[in-house]
């Protein structure tokens, strides 16, 4: 699954003239590794050893060069950090305004959402952020809660 997902960034990168080089590919495998939406430092901290003298600004133009190839897609949210996310079909986010975790929640469990008709906007997508909190939060509130 992971190498044919590889091999389609490949082709996509070759179609645009670019290579799908030894940093870029590692950096493209230890972000499909993940489903923690990581930030570009946890990339970085991921595979430096592996890339000597790797810096955290050519981890950035990776990722951004992987977002322009569809092959990944940038997680934002007010007063956060930006996330990287290798899922790049239609799915929303759990947030926990606790301690910033950030998962995904599929699309199918959601009512259906047509797209708006607009004037001249051209719909193409959308991601919805639910904000809460998320279990493990939940839990060691209730624990605080239960000794106090
Ligand atoms: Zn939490
Ligand atoms: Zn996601």
């Amino acid at each position: 699954m992971k190498s044919e997902r590889i091999a389609r960034i490949e082709e996509k990168c070759r179609a645009r003239g670019l290579a799908l080089t030894v940093q870029r590919r590692l950096i493209l495998e230890a972000l499909l590794d993940r489903t923690d939406h990581p930030t570009a430092e946890q990339i970085h901290e991921a595979v430096r050893d592996r890339i000597p003298g790797l810096s955290l600004s050519t981890v950035y133009r990776a990722l951004d060069t992987l977002v322009d190839l569809g092959a990944a897609r940038k997680v934002s949210h007010a007063g956060s950090v930006v996330r990287f996310d290798p899922n790049v079909e239609r799915h929303h986010h759990l947030i926990c305004e606790s301690c910033g975790d950030l998962d995904d929640l599929d699309a199918s469990v959601i009512p259906e959402i047509a797209f708006p008709e607009t004037g001249g906007f051209t719909v193409s997508d959308f991601s919805i952020h639910f904000i809460g909190v998320c279990e493990r939060c939940r839990h060691s509130t209730a624990r605080r809660q239960n000794h106090v």
